[in-house]
């Protein structure tokens, strides 16, 4: 499917960690430490040096830590990819609307994406896992979200979905909006 601005979106069954594309998005957590899930695959497959540009980051400007929504690049380690970029998703509250924080993520990480040139992209379902976002909802407002904001030079976005599951929702999502 075709974004307005004529951007590919596509959907495949697999690990992130897989895939040859120019960035990667990580579903980080705010200490970019590493973590379960999609991160601690990346780490994994991706070798220390990952890991070893986060700590410069904390070092430098997220001493904090990076706060939830936005997202952040390093190198891609071993991983068949130029870079990762990482970003922080909110975790699920059925008390507070967190909507406008997971789709920062998406946006965020796509206006990274394209600074630094990127022309494929590959994301998780980002806050699914761990972070116990319901995964329709998480579904529609990723797709949603890049089909608003994805902009050359990103010519795909790739949601590379873990299960048969998150497959089907993401599927219905993109179907959804025609
Ligand atoms: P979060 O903490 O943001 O919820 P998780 O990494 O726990 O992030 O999970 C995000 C989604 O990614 C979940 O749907 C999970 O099933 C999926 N997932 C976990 N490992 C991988 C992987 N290697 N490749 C693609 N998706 C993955």
């Amino acid at each position: 499917m075709r974004t307005p601005e004529g951007v590919t979106i596509t959907l495949v069954r697999g690990d992130i960690t897989r895939q040859s594309v120019d960035v990667i998005v990580n579903a980080a957590n705010s200490s970019l430490l590493g973590g379960g899930g999609v991160d601690g695959a990346i780490h994994r497959r991706g070798g220390p040096e990952i890991l070893a540009a986060c700590r410069k980051l904390r070092a430098s400007q997220y001493g904090k830590g990076l706060r939830t929504g936005l997202a952040v690049a390093t190198t891609a380690g071993e991983l068949d990819a130029r870079w990762v970029v990482h970003t922080v998703g909110p975790v699920w509250s059925s008390s507070e609307d967190r909507s406008a924080l997971l789709a920062s993520c998406y946006r965020e990480s796509l206006r990274t994406a394209a600074e630094l040139g990127a022309r494929t992209v590959a994301f998780p379902a980002v806050s699914t896992g761990i972070y116990g976002w319901p995964m329709d909802d998480g579904a529609r407002i990723a797709v949603h979200t890049v089909r608003q904001e994805a902009v050359a030079p990103v010519e795909e976005v790739r949601f590379v979905l873990f299960d048969a599951y998150a497959y089907a929702e993401f599927e219905a999502a993109l179907e959804a909006r025609g």
